[in-house]
C-alpha cells in the first residue's frame, strides 16, 4: 500500500511531469497518502564565505524560492504534502531519505536539468533506482 511518496525536484520540466504523475497517481489511490517533495541543492564548500555572509540563511532563501512553484502546484490539490529543502549529493540524499523515513515509492524524472538529450536516464536516477530499497517511478 502506498502511504508516503518521496517526489524529486530539481526544477526541470521531466520533474514537474513527475509532480503531476504523482499527484494524479494519490489522487486515484483510495489510501490517501501523503507526498513529499525533495530538492537538493548540490553545494560544494570550496572556500570559506566571505565575512558577513549568513550562507545557511542565504541557501534557506534559496531554496524556499525553489520550491515556491511546487507549493502552487501542490496547495490546491488539497493533498497532505510537506517540502523538504537539504543540500548535499541529491543522489545520496533522496535515498537516504527515503529509506530511513520507509517512504513506499520515489517519483522522479527520468532525467533532470542537464542538457546532454542523447542520455536516457541522468545519473541522479541512475543512482536512486539502485540504492533505494523501495519502487522508483520514472517519468519521461
Ligand atoms: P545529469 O546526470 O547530468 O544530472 P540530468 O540532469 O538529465 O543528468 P538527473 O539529474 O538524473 O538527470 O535528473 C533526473 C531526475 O532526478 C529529475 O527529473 C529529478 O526528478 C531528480 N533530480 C535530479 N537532480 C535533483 C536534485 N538536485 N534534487 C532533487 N531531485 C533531483
Ligand atoms: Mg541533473
Ligand atoms: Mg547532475
Amino acid at each position: 500500500v502506498f502511504r508516503k511518496i518521496l517526489v524529486a525536484v530539481d526544477g526541470s520540466e521531466h520533474a514537474d511531469r513527475a509532480l503531476q504523475k504523482a499527484i494524479e497517481l494519490i489522487q486515484a489511490l483510495s489510501s490517501q497518502p501523503s507526498l513529499t517533495a525533495v530538492h537538493v541543492n548540490p553545494v560544494m564548500m570550496v572556500a570559506e564565505p566571505p565575512l558577513g555572509i549568513d550562507v545557511d540563511a542565504k541557501l534557506n532563501e534559496e531554496g524556499h524560492e525553489m520550491t515556491e512553484p511546487y507549493r502552487q502546484v501542490l496547495d490546491p490539490t488539497g493533498i497532505q504534502y510537506d517540502i523538504n529543502y537539504q543540500t548535499g549529493d541529491p543522489a545520496t540524499i533522496i535515498c537516504d531519505l527515503a529509506n530511513s523515513q520507509n517512504y513506499d515509492l520515489i517519483v522522479m524524472g527520468t532525467r533532470g536539468m542537464s542538457k546532454m538529450s542523447e542520455l536516457f536516464l541522468g545519473s541522479v536516477s541512475h543512482k536512486v533506482i539502485q540504492h533505494a530499497n523501495c519502487p522508483v517511478l520514472t517519468v519521461k
